[in-house]
């Protein structure tokens, strides 16, 4: 089963929902990251929320940064996709156990923590990208998605995203969904879908149970609604060698230097995917000409 996507809108037009499933993406995710259950969980969270955002955007030139830090044991968490829904994540430490919380979950929120916030960059091809920030409500990510929602762009939006794990440690159901009220959606559509919405107790029992299509089918109730696409999404990176080359220049020629000069070659290693990339000493003296001339 591949991970799918799906965009609908209510007949109308005053409800937008975006909706997914991102079993594989989180799954490749772990394999890469080495995650444990509860850091899969988070990392899965924000792979989902972005993978559904970068679907947002207008242009295939655009891209989605998410970005959430509560100070937290597993640190920073940022994920980066585009138009196609595709995305790309690491998580600062992985390498986080903590116990479940209060209701008997994976504690996303006590490994993300709450002293920080939650940013979205959106590169739109302008001089300066798009910054909105919140402060982090619980860490638990579609809360706090949320919140940017209503803070920054001014739409009530519900949030449901959910990774599980079953007990090999291996995602066995993920996705969710965002929906998002526009200001001429009249009161009763409100109330049905505030009531749809509410009814949910599990995102990923819902997806595991009855698939996306079910999952459409609960949220959007009693509301007429059409399908305006759908599509695959996976784990994708676009590393390349020029792109880690640009981050050895900036590093300056001081930098370069003292590469060459005590280890006389650089490995440099994709955040996002763990692909390697080798410079020898003829190429790092050729960064470093590079910077010099500029
Ligand atoms: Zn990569």
């Amino acid at each position: 089963m591949k991970d799918i996507l799906l965009r609908c809108a209510s007949v109308d037009g005053s409800i937008r929902l975006f909706c997914c499933t991102t079993i594989n993406i989180v799954e490749e995710a772990r394999l890469i990251h080495n995650t444990y259950p509860v850091t899969t969980a988070a990392l899965g969270r924000m792979l989902t929320a972005g993978s559904m955002m970068g679907t947002m955007l207008k242009s295939e030139k655009d891209q989605i940064t998410l970005q959430i830090n509560g100070r937290g044991p597993a640190g920073s968490i940022v994920v980066v996709s585009d138009i196609t829904g595709d995305v790309r994540g690491y998580i600062a430490n992985p390498y986080v156990d903590i116990p479940l919380n209060d209701i008997g979950k994976l504690d996303v929120g006590g490994v993300v923590g709450k002293n920080g916030v939650f940013t979205v960059i959106k590169d739109l091809g302008l001089k300066e990208p798009y910054i909105g920030q919140v402060p982090i409500i619980s860490g638990e990510i579609g809360e706090d998605l949320a919140s940017y929602f209503a803070s920054s762009e001014q739409t009530p939006t519900a949030v449901a995203l959910g990774v599980r794990i079953a007990q090999d440690g291996k995602v066995d159901s993920a996705g969710g969904f965002i929906v998002q009220v526009m200001p001429e959606a009249n009161d009763h559509t409100i109330d049905l879908l505030e009531n749809n919405v509410s009814n949910i107790k599990s995102v990923t029992d819902i997806i595991s149970d009855r698939g996306i299509e079910g999952l459409i089918e609960i949220v959007m109730k009693d509301i007429e609604y059409t399908i305006h696409e759908k599509k695959e999404i996976k784990y994708r990176c676009n590393c390349n060698r020029d792109r880690l080359e640009k981050a050895l220049v900036a590093l300056g020629s001081k930098e370069i230097k003292e590469i060459i000069d005590d280890q006389g070659q650089a490995e440099l290693i994709c955040h996002f995917c763990n692909k390697k990339y080798q410079f020898n000493k003829e190429q790092l003296q050729e960064i470093l000409k590079k910077i010099i001339q500029d």
